[in-house]
Formats: structure tokens, sequence, C-alpha cells
């Protein structure tokens, strides 16, 4: 915009080079002003010099009038002063009065004036002259007819100090028409060649205005693109003065400024990039607690847009109204946790403030770190509920084998049939802390990674097949061995005909199998019918065992595989159960790159499901070819 200022016609005349010409042809009207006076002055009064001189009449006719008005006889006296005025050559010469002294007009050379020979003169200043006064003007310049007239008044005779012998005086009267005429004339030159000058002197003064202000220009508009961020312009040097110095230092700057604004600007954008992959929250705000900077990882914790962030109030943005104010935050710089949860997601954060301060020590806001902490909290959480679970099942057991001991301690002992009884009761709880205790090992065990996997090609339906016979046999078993046995049921196998091969560690696929058997058996009613399933889709295998027992309410469905959870605890523990089975299936699943979930209605039953990838019959093919 400043670079139009040159361009604009209308601020020509505030631009510097408008400013220096302007000076600079004042200074050249002053001067020839003062010049032109003094000169014309000068050639006036040297013109009207020569003039005076010229109209001056010589000596030796003055004697001669001189003579003539000492004549005795008058009338002799003036014929004699008429010749010597009518022989006169003079043509500047208007008018030649001569007065004797006594003031008598004795001779003119006027032909209108011959009458007033023989008048007294009425000239002041002839008078004066006579009578012999200082005062009188010898030359002066007077106006008559409009015409300027120099009049030269001369005394005739001796006007000596000493000896004063006055004859007369002589008037001369010349037109000075033809001086001022000569003047003019040189004024007019005079004029010409100052206006010549004058111009001549505008164009110098803007030429010369020109070379000292197109270095400012030109700095002028490498400043305004330096402003608006361009730095590509470089100035031209034109010398080694000021003007060129100032030139190389406006280059200097720009190359600084641009390194500068590079430098600031590969800053941001490194801090840029470390705050948007950040995974910690980091929010500005200024000091009235409006956000100026918010990352990714903040605007993702608080739910909203980054561009919408900015410039909302940090309190509003972090739920925080009514817990705490900004005050507080400035005042007291401890971290503290914030709940960001809502129907989507857990969410707890710790967030951390630091104040914004200028060297001044005046505080210009705040920065919050926000880091995520849901997940160490439910680590925390789990840990805690685990060492409770545990302590809290292993007390149940241990509590009843201290009372059954302390009872035999206390002389139960003595009664065989019931310390038989005790000793049983204590036999069960040991056998299932034990087995708890395994589980809990095991458990850790692939917690920590340390479970020793055998992986092997299997046959899935003679896998599953060999523990449903295991089944088979217990009811067998059971109803050969009890005249009434505990529980009977039924197992139904709807196995796809085909062959169907995943890769397992036999042993704990089976021992999984077995745990969710024992469930189904568990949680049946008496005489019912547990269905075994095993099919193949497109990509997986599955397997499925349902049972007609009590089912699983819907609102547990997704807990059940969670160590200790159990939906009936006393009816779990009294059928001798850990709550740690199916967690520990999960586990073993999930490390075949299997997936195990439940289906329940309550009620009517339960069937659970595991999917696993199946080996390619090719695939075993090239095994068995490559073993032989
Ligand atoms: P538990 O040793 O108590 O059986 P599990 O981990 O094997 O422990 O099972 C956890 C809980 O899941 C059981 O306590 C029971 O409430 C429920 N459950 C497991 N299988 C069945 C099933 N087939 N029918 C109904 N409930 C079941």
């Amino acid at each position: 915009m400043r670079q139009q200022t040159m361009n604009n016609p209308t601020n020509f005349f505030k631009s510097i080079r408008f400013r220096i010409a302007l000076v600079f042809v004042l200074l050249m009207i002053i001067a020839l002003e003062l010049l032109g006076a003094f000169f014309v002055r000068q050639i006036e009064h040297q013109n009207l010099a020569t003039f005076q001189q010229q109209i001056t009449l010589p000596k030796y006719i003055t004697d001669q009038i001189t003579t003539a008005l000492k004549n005795k006889d008058s009338n002799e006296g003036n014929h004699e002063i008429q010749d010597i005025l009518s022989n006169l050559s003079n043509t500047n010469l208007q008018e030649v009065q001569v007065i004797d002294r006594t003031g008598t007009i004795r001779g003119t050379l006027s032909v209108s004036g011959q009458q007033t020979i023989g008048q007294k003169t009425t000239d002041l200043n002839a008078q004066k002259a006579i009578s012999g006064e200082q005062s009188f003007l010898k030359t002066r310049t007077i106006k008559e007819n409009g015409d300027s007239k120099e009049l030269l008044i001369t005394i005739l005779g001796n006007n000596n100090s000493r000896v004063k012998d006055i004859s007369g005086v002589l008037i001369v009267k010349a037109s000075l028409a033809p001086v001022y005429k000569n003047i003019e004339s040189v004024m007019q030159l005079f004029i010409v060649a100052g206006l010549i000058a004058l111009i001549a002197s505008i164009g110098l003064a803007l030429f010369l205005a020109r070379t000292l202000t197109k270095p400012i220009e030109q700095i002028d508009e490498q400043t305004t693109k330096i402003a608006n961020g361009d730095y590509s312009k470089v100035n031209h040097i034109y010398g080694s003065d000021e003007l060129g110095h100032l030139a190389r230092s406006v280059n200097e700057l720009s190359t600084r400024v641009e390194e500068s604004t590079e430098t600031v600007n590969a800053e941001r954008n490194r801090l840029d990039s470390v705050l948007t992959h950040m995974a910690d929250g980091v929010l500005a705000a200024n000091r009235r607690g409006e956000v100026t900077i918010i990352n990714q990882a903040a605007a993702d914790f608080v739910g909203i847009n980054r561009e919408d962030a900015i410039g909302q109030n940090v309190i509003e943005l972090l739920h925080l109204k009514g817990q705490r104010t900004l005050r507080d935050m400035l005042e007291n710089l401890d971290d503290f946790r914030v709940d960001l949860s809502d129907d989507s997601k857990d969410l707890l954060v710790q967030a951390y403030v630091s104040l914004i301060k200028r060297q001044s020590g005046f505080i210009s806001g705040l920065v919050v770190v926000l880091h995520d902490i849901t997940e160490q909290q439910r680590i925390d959480s789990e840990r805690r509920m685990f060492v409770s679970n545990v302590s809290h099942e292993l007390r149940t057991p241990l509590t009843s084998v201290r009372s059954y001991v302390d009872a035999l301690a206390e002389g139960d002992i003595d009664d065989k049939e019931m310390a038989q009884n005790f000793l049983g009761v204590v036999q069960d709880e040991t056998q299932r802390m034990i087995r708890m205790i395994n589980d809990l090992l095991e458990l850790s065990r692939m917690d920590q990674g340390t479970m020793a996997v055998k992986l092997e090609v299997v046959n899935l339906n003679s896998l599953f097949d060999f523990v449903l016979n295991r089944f088979d046999m217990i009811i067998e078993n059971d109803a050969k061995n009890r005249e009434t046995p505990t529980k009977t049921y039924n197992i139904q196998r709807e196995f796809s005909s085909e062959d169907i091969w995943v890769e397992v560690d036999p042993d704990k696929f089976t021992q999984v199998l077995d745990n969710i058997m024992n469930n189904a058996v568990k949680y049946s009613p008496d005489g019912g019918t547990i269905t075994a399933r095993l099919i193949k889709t497109k990509t997986r295998a599955i397997l499925s065992i349902s049972d007609q027992g009590l089912g699983i309410p819907r609102k547990d469905l997704n807990n059940i595989f969670n160590r200790f959870f159990r939906v009936d605890k006393s009816r779990s523990r009294a059928q001798g159960g850990t709550g740690l089975g199916l967690a520990i299936s999960k586990e073993v699943v999930e490390k075949f790159n299997g997936r195990i979930w439940v289906d329940s209605v309550e009620n009517q039953g339960s069937t659970f499901y595991i999917s696993l990838a199946y080996v390619d019959d090719a695939e075993i093919e090239e095994e068995d070819w490559g073993a032989e």
C-alpha cells in the first residue's frame, strides 16, 4: 500500500521527492529574487550615473555661460547665452535654463519658454542654490506629464566655501525614458534567463530528488514485503553512501528475519507434531481461562473438535464446574483427577497444571497435561479385587477346616463316625483349596507368559469325541457303582462328517473341554441332554456344547469369563467350583488364536461356543509327505 505513495498523484505532494524538489526550487527562486533585485538596482544606479554625466554640460560651455552672465549688458548677455544654448547638440536635453544670481531666468532652450526670460524663477532648488544654502538638491528625479525626468542644477561661478562668487545656476532637464527603456530590456532578459534557470532547476531538482528517493522507495518496498512475509526481494546497492549502508543493512535484516522466521516455523512445526502425536492431551489457556491451544488427544478426551474447543472456557471444557475454579488452578498447582466418562466410554484422566510466566513474572496463562489413567485404574482395581477375592475364597474353606479341626480337638475325635465325617469334609475343603491354588498358579503362568504350550495339529473330531467318551464313561460308572446315581444325563453328538484339523495343545484344550462339559453337567437338571456340535464354516471350525440347565442371566453373560465370577456363589461353591475354570478356558483358547463365547436363555439352557482357525487338508497332506 505504501508503495502507491509515489505513484498516486494525490500523495505525490506528500512525498519526500516533492519536498526536496520544492525546497530546491524555493531556494532557487529566493536566490534569483535577491540577485535580480541587486542586479536591477545596480544597473539602474549605474545608468542614472552615466546619464547624469551625459547631461552635465562640459566645463567650457558653463564657463562661456558664466562669462555671458557677467556681461554688463544684460540683453547682450542673454543673446550670448541663447547662442550657446542653441548650439548644444546633446539630444538628451529637454530643457536648459540659465538663471542669474538675482534669480532671473536669462536663457532657456525650450521654444515655448522664451517668454519666461527676464522673469524670476520659481524653482525652489534654484533659489536655494543661489542663496548658497547647503540643502538644495543637485540632482533629482521628477515626474512631469507622466514622464520621469532628471533635473540637474549646476552652480555657475565659484562656489568655494571661502570665496563665494556665484554668477547663477544652470538647470538642466532630461527625460529618463531611454534610461528606463534600457533597464527594462535588461530586466526582460534577466526574467527570461531566470525563468529558463527556474525550469531547468525544477527538472534538475526532480531528477536529484529521484536519485535520492529511489533507494528509499526500494527499501520501503522491501520492508513492506518483509512485513508481509516475502523475503525474496534484495535491494540493489547503489553506492557506499548512507543510503547504500541502509540498503545493505535492510538486506541483512531481511536475511536474518527470514532465517529466524524459518527457525521459529520449524520449531512450531516440531512442537505441533510432538503435540499431535502425543498420547497425552495438552491444552493451553490464557489468563481468562480461554483455550488457545489444544492437541488432538485432549480434544478426543473431551469429545470435541479442536477448532470448536479454541476460545472455550477450560473449566467448562474439563467438566470442572462446581469442583474447581480457574483461580484454584492458578494458585494450587497440585495434579488432580478428572472423570471424563460419558455414555460411550469410561475415561479417567490425571491433570497436571503448570503456569505460563513471562520474564517479568506476569502469569499469562496455564498449560494442562491430561494423562489417561483409565487402564491403570482398571488394572489397579482388578488387582485389588483379585487379592480380595483370593483372600475371601481361601478364607471360607480355611474357616470351615479350622472349625472341624477345632471340633475334633475338643473331643469329637472320640466319636469315630463323626470324626470320619469331619475328616472327610476337611479333605474336600483341602482338595478344593489345592485345586484353586493350582488354577491360580496356572493363571499366573499365563499372565506372565511362562505357560508352556505344545502346539500340534490334531483332529478335532477325534479329540472332542475322546472327551465326550470319558463323560459317557463316568455316567456308566456312576450307574454301575452306585445304586442311585447322583445325576443322569445324556450326551448327543452332532458332528460334521468331514474331519476338522486344528492346531492346539491337546492337553490344554482337553482341559478346556472338560471344564465346559463339567459345567454343563453341573448346571444341568437331572436327565437333561447335553448336545455337542462340531461344524466347519468357510473360515473357522466351530464347536459348541449346549445344556438344558438353568442358564445364565443376560446381564452376566459378559462377566462369565472373569476370574472368580459366579452367577450364584453359594451354589457354585457347594458344587466345588472355584470360579476360575472359564477364566482359564478363555486364556487358553485365546492362546490358540481362538474365541470363546456363550449364549444363554435363563431357565432354558446355555450354549458355549469355541471357534478356531482350521488347518487345510492340503497342508496336512503336505506335512504327512514331508514326515515320510
Ligand atoms: P465354577 O468353578 O464356579 O463353575 P467357572 O469359571 O467354570 O467356575 O464358571 C463360572 C460361573 O459361570 C459358574 O459359577 C456359573 O455360575 C456359571 N456357569 C458356567 N457354566 C454354566 C452353565 N453351563 N450353565 C449355567 N451357568 C454356568
